[in-house]
């Protein structure tokens, strides 16, 4: 029988292998003066992302940048997924897609209103009065920004400095994203999906089903520790058991992702949920010998110590699970706590 031909070289082994080639596919369409160097590794044809260097917490040596910001470029319009802590950061995504990719911006999308996920609109602002780009978030981020973020940027400044966080301002999303919407640039298609409450109480979720791709926002970590401050422990297991039912072949959270054999997860979304199940199981076990809610800050995880971010959360995460789980333990009393699902396999 006569095969189709592949549209593009996507199945599974050749994102691995893309993931590994920085620059080898450059579009034509990039300027041949073009001296940009950001590191973009290519997810699929079109799509690229630019990952932090390294798994680690917010600081002057990264200027905030630890998510990846995404771009999906088809022709000369591209797409900005999360454009990152700074208007100097989405500076340098702007001219990179212009110089790069010959192409402009005409849409970002903030995936939850945390500010080094949503402080780069504002390199952006000029074209967003001009009418010629939209940003688009759910309605409890757009609210959340505009509740929260003047204290995040006053947060990340100090933190910063002022230098990286120069003229950086907020700016807030144009159109809210509803439930179901597809978002169509080209031969993609991000289906919006049902807002989650993990890492925030209004998580964004971007499905390309072709692709496999999933932007998950805050919802999987890497080799760094979650952040439970604003969410729910609960919330967060339940969307990893359904981004697990979707199968992706690569997730785009706080890292990137890609599940190393055709019928495995993405290896951090496993890590992610595995880390939250032990924390709640480790809390039900807590309150189970007695201890006291006071207690929560002491409680470890060994097995996590060596991820970024352990000494700085690991007591505050306990907390707040403690808070959500105590009315649980207290319908139920103390008893066996049972095992997590292992959805890693
Ligand atoms: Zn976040």
């Amino acid at each position: 029988m006569r095969r189709m031909a592949a549209h593009w070289c996507l199945p599974w082994p050749c994102v691995a292998a893309l993931l590994t080639m920085l620059s080898c596919t450059l579009p034509s369409a990039a300027r041949a003066n073009c001296r940009d160097e950001l590191p973009w590794q290519a997810l699929a044809p079109g799509v690229w992302v630019w990952p932090p260097a390294v798994d680690g917490e917010i600081g002057p040596t990264n200027a905030g940048h630890v998510v990846p910001t995404t771009v999906i470029v088809h022709g000369r319009q591209a797409l900005v997924i999360d454009p990152g802590p700074s208007r100097a950061h989405g500076l340098r995504v702007r001219r990179s897609v212009a110089c790069r990719f010959g192409a402009q911006v005409r849409w970002i999308i903030n995936t939850h209103a945390h500010a080094e996920n949503v402080l780069g609109n504002a390199a952006f602002a000029d074209r967003l009065a001009r009418g010629r780009l939209e940003i688009l978030a759910n309605a409890t981020t757009r609210a959340a920004m505009a509740q929260r973020c003047s204290d995040c940027l006053a947060s990340l400044t100090a933190r910063l400095g002022e230098v990286p966080m120069a003229d950086t301002h907020i700016v807030l999303p144009s159109r809210i994203l509803g439930e179901g919407e597809v978002l169509r640039l080209g031969p993609y298609r991000l289906k919006v999906l049902p807002t989650e409450k993990g890492h925030t109480d209004g998580d964004l979720l971007l499905w390309e089903p072709r692709l496999r791709l999933l932007w998950v926002g805050g919802l999987v970590y890497g080799q760094r520790l979650p952040e439970l401050a604003q969410g729910s422990v609960d919330g967060w297991l339940a969307a990893l058991d359904r981004v697990a039912e979707l199968r992706p072949m690569v997730v785009v959270g706080k890292t990137v992702s890609v599940a190393t054999e055709p019928d495995a997860l993405p290896p951090a979304l496993v890590s992610t949920r595995q880390y939250l199940a032990d924390l709640r199981a480790a809390v039900l076990e807590a309150m189970d010998i007695g201890k006291q809610a006071h207690e929560a800050d002491s409680l470890a995880l060994p097995a996590y110590t060596s991820w970024a971010g352990y000494a700085e959360r690991q007591g505050l995460n306990a907390q707040r699970a403690w808070r959500e789980l105590e009315p649980i333990w207290m319908e139920r009393g103390p008893g066996p706590v049972s095992a997590p699902q292992d959805v890693g396999r």
